[in-house]
């Protein structure tokens, strides 16, 4: 007889410059749809969407908070007891890399020692194999770099073409131990 098993509830907060793709991140992941133009989130959204991983189910309460600097001041609100993290930029944007850096460090500072960070690359379908063609502006291997100085999970994403956006989630899952 097999009994199922509850899912484990982890909260998940999304950070990072805006127009990055943080909303469109979790529409994608949430209802595996996209849209061209987005508008802007306002303060903060709040979704929940289950995730099976192996024996395992996970119910993500994911709050996505807006990237304009009025709102970052709230951001310790939702990430203070948030057992996992996404801190997304633009690979088209070296500025919101910077600004990454900036959450990667403000996050191991002030939230729970115990949280799980995903370092995200978004917008992947913006690069081509040609190099002159390329929108890419902050390389694989910056964003490799700084998750292995800061122990994170590192993914390169597109919310666009759906590229490893299960993978993100399925990644910080297997991470998060039982007891959550
Ligand atoms: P947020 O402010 O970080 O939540 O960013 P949004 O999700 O609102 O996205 C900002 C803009 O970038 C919107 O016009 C999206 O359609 C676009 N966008 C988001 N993700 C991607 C992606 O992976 N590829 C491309 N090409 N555009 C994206």
């Amino acid at each position: 007889m097999s009994f199922p098993n509850p899912a484990t509830s982890v909260k998940l907060v999304l950070l990072g410059e805006a127009a990055v793709g943080k909303s469109s991140l979790v529409l994608r992941f949430v209802s595996n749809d996209f849209q061209e133009n987005k508008e802007p989130t306002i303060g903060a959204a709040f979704l929940t969407q289950k995730c099976t991983i192996g024996e395992r189910t996970i119910k993500y309460e994911i709050w996505d908070t807006a990237g304009q600097e009025r709102f970052a001041l709230l951001a310790p609100m939702y990430y203070r007891n948030a057992q996992a993290a996404l801190v997304v930029y633009d690979i088209t944007k070296p500025a919101s890399f910077i600004k990454a850096r900036h959450w990667v460090k403000e996050l191991h500072e002030q939230a729970s020692k115990d949280i799980t960070i995903a370092l995200v690359g978004n917008k992947f379908d913006l690069v081509e194999d040609d190099e002159e063609d390329s929108l890419r502006k902050v390389s694989v291997e910056e964003g490799q770099n700084l998750a292995e100085e800061e122990g994170l999970l590192f993914f390169e994403t597109s919310a666009k073409t759906s590229y490893n956006v299960n993978e993100v989630f399925i990644g910080i899952g297997s991470k998060i131990p039982d007891s959550s």
